[in-house]
């Protein structure tokens, strides 16, 4: 299986990293070319803007788009969450997303207060120690259909965030794996969601 990392802009060398450790050579998607060549995509974090004016200007954005929307593996991180949600709040104008799990999300959703931290969070289908949550300027889920499975969840005043979630064959979470060391969640898009 060929795995793409979308490579226009954001920490796309951190998830080549954490393939690799996996035992997977990702390839860096830039082209339009480069998309039809692989069976599986990494959106990384970054800045969600950004990346989807590059994915137009690159000829990439109704590709991509296209491929998730067939049934094409896909995980997106922070700004790959955003990418893979069906609306944002809020959006900048000119913000697009691919589309792939039937969720609104809310950017920079934790406030001022908390942009960055860190916390262990509890993973659905990950068993042993608490996965690391690294949250930099993280969106959280606001609203979602009833297909979209709930992974992970962060308690704010009470309420539960999700902040990893799943439909079919997309996978999204808020915070970055790729940062911490630890390639459970890779492992488990690579085993688990590409192999649905
Ligand atoms: N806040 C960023 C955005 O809206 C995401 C931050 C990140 O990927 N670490 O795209």
């Amino acid at each position: 299986m060929n795995v793409g990392v979308l490579a226009l802009q954001g920490d796309f060398r951190e998830h080549l990293f954490a393939l690799a450790e996996c035992g997977v050579t990702g390839k860096l998607v830039k082209t339009p070319e480069d998309i039809s060549s692989v069976d599986a995509l990494v959106i990384p974090g970054g800045e969600s803007t950004t990346i989807s004016k590059l994915a137009k200007a690159f000829g990439l954005f109704d590709l991509i788009s296209k491929r998730i929307s067939d049934g094409m593996p896909t995980y997106g991180s922070c700004a790959g969450m955003i990418l893979v949600a069906k609306s944002i709040v809020d959006p900048a104008s000119d913000q697009d997303t691919f589309g792939g799990i039937d969720m609104e999300v809310r950017r920079n959703a934790f406030g001022r207060q908390t942009e960055s931290f860190e916390v262990d969070l509890e993973f659905e289908s990950i068993t042993g120690a608490p996965i690391r949550g690294v949250f930099i300027r993280a969106p959280w889920v606001e609203s979602h259909g009833s297909a979209v499975e709930i992974l992970s969840t962060v308690e704010i005043s009470g309420v539960a965030h999700p902040v990893a979630v799943r439909q079919g064959r997309v996978l999204a979470t808020a915070f970055h794996p790729e940062l911490t060391g630890d390639n459970r969640v890779h492992r488990y898009f690579l085993e688990d969601v590409c192999k649905k």
